[in-house]
């Protein structure tokens, strides 16, 4: 299976081995590094194969 990417806009590129996989690296960081919370639906809109 292909894996996963979502690019955050500051450039953080996020990879995960399926979806779930990068929609949690991707909330993780947005939480972590942007004091953001961002949806799964957000992040699922995001993310593409990579
Ligand atoms: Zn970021």
């Amino acid at each position: 299976m292909a894996g996963q990417l979502i690019e955050c806009p500051c450039g953080t590129v996020l990879r995960g081995d399926d979806l779930d996989d990068v929609v949690a690296a991707a909330q993780a960081h947005a939480k972590t590094v942007h004091e953001m919370d961002l949806t799964k639906e957000q992040a699922e809109s995001m993310a593409r194969p990579g």
